[in-house]
């Protein structure tokens, strides 16, 4: 039977793990949601809640829901061709990243072939991998969690038909060099998908030569530098070869809201006074490494990104674990590489990562 059949063949993929949210653990531990502190999705609070409705608000004022979007997609898609300096057709719109990861997904690969990406990194990559029946495969990166780029090249086989590549990466926080990017571009001849949805937080992106290529993708959010995940927004930038075939016979016609592209123009505005969140949000993550590394038994990685992946001298699931009975949520990741007991948290405004750091502080003088 279909039915059953889907069933079984869903059932071998991995739940996708959205962690604890405020709402049930409120309940649990019995406190207010807005007690509740969410440092576990890499969410930007940065971006002040009432510039947000503010935006939000001209919006609803402006737009005819009734109607499908259909100009508003060429109107984003001129402003974030102003933004980043590139032409209008090679973008794509989708209803965030994970969405576009699973368009491209779609579009490169039949049941049977390859993707390879690195390890550890973002998972949606393997789950869109999986469901369109190809195999996954993924290379680790070296201990300085850099590209091993000799290791990816050769683990490239004829059925190989995309690499993803997470930069900066998830949960590593570290961007990759843009000529070892590039040479993969080079070297390979299937698609080379470049998820760059902290590259704000970072030093460098690849946008500026992603038309250049023929194999090129990158992937960019609103999500994470505009702070506007619950609208889910995200673009694709490639070759415009790519990008026509994409957008008019891949994506969805109407696959992202009015709302959310109407938002997505004002925020693009406003960039200036996103940059000051951005430079803020850099700022408050220098003074939390630096704070993380001062506690006994915590070592912090450098960051690239809005969160922070640091390793403790206990067993992470229990700091996770009474972290959550505090009413903070942060990331249980475990390990990474060769270093076990690994945590990640957002990077967010300093009265919330004050509390955060004496909670974790009691959390590990109680367990020792
Ligand atoms: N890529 C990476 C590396 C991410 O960490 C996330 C969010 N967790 C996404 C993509 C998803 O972004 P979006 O909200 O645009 O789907």
């Amino acid at each position: 039977m279909i039915v059953k059949e889907i069933i079984l063949r869903a059932q071998k993929l991995d739940r996708y793990d959205v962690g604890e949210t405020i709402e049930r653990l409120a309940s649990k531990i019995n406190r207010k949601p807005s007690e509740i502190l969410k440092l576990n999705s890499n969410e930007n609070l940065f971006i002040p809640i009432n510039f947000v409705r503010g935006l939000l608000r001209q919006v609803t004022e402006e737009v005819d829901p009734r109607i499908y979007p259909r100009d508003e997609f060429r109107e984003l898609r001129e402003s974030i061709s102003a933004h980043h300096n590139i032409p209008p057709d090679e973008i794509v719109i989708g209803a965030g990243s994970d969405q576009l990861i699973d368009l491209v997904s779609r579009m490169s690969l039949r049941e049977g072939d390859e993707a390879l990406s690195i390890a550890p990194t973002f998972v949606i990559y393997e789950r869109c991998v999986k469901v369109q029946g190809g195999i996954y495969k993924s290379v680790p990166l070296r201990n300085d969690f850099s590209l091993d780029l000799e290791a990816l090249l050769s683990s490239i086989t004829p059925k190989t038909k995309i690499i993803f590549l997470c930069s900066p990466n998830n949960p590593t926080a570290n961007q990759f060099r843009r000529e070892e990017i590039l040479r993969l571009a080079e070297d390979f001849d299937g698609l080379v998908a470049v998820d760059e949805a902290y590259a704000d937080f970072a030093n460098s992106t690849l946008v500026d030569v992603v038309g250049e290529f023929e194999n090129l993708i990158v992937f960019r959010t609103f999500s994470k530098v505009f702070g506007l995940a619950g609208l889910r927004l995200g673009y694709v930038i490639t070759n415009k070869a790519l990008a026509e075939v994409m957008n008019e016979r891949l994506q969805m016609p109407y696959a992202v809201s009015l709302v959310a592209l109407k938002t997505a123009v004002k925020m693009l505005e406003n960039f200036e006074y996103i940059e000051g969140t951005i430079k803020e949000l850099k700022a408050e993550r220098s003074r939390m490494i630096e704070a993380l590394n001062q506690i006994d038994g915590v070592r912090a990685f450098p960051s690239e990104t809005n969160f922070v992946l640091f390793q403790v001298n206990r067993n992470s699931l229990s700091v996770y674990r009474n972290l959550l009975s505090r009413g903070i949520i942060v990331r249980n990741i475990g390990r990474v590489l060769e270093f076990n007991n690994c945590l990640r948290v957002t990077v967010a405004p300093a009265p919330l990562i004050n509390r955060f750091l004496g909670e974790l502080r009691e959390v590990l003088s109680v367990e020792a």
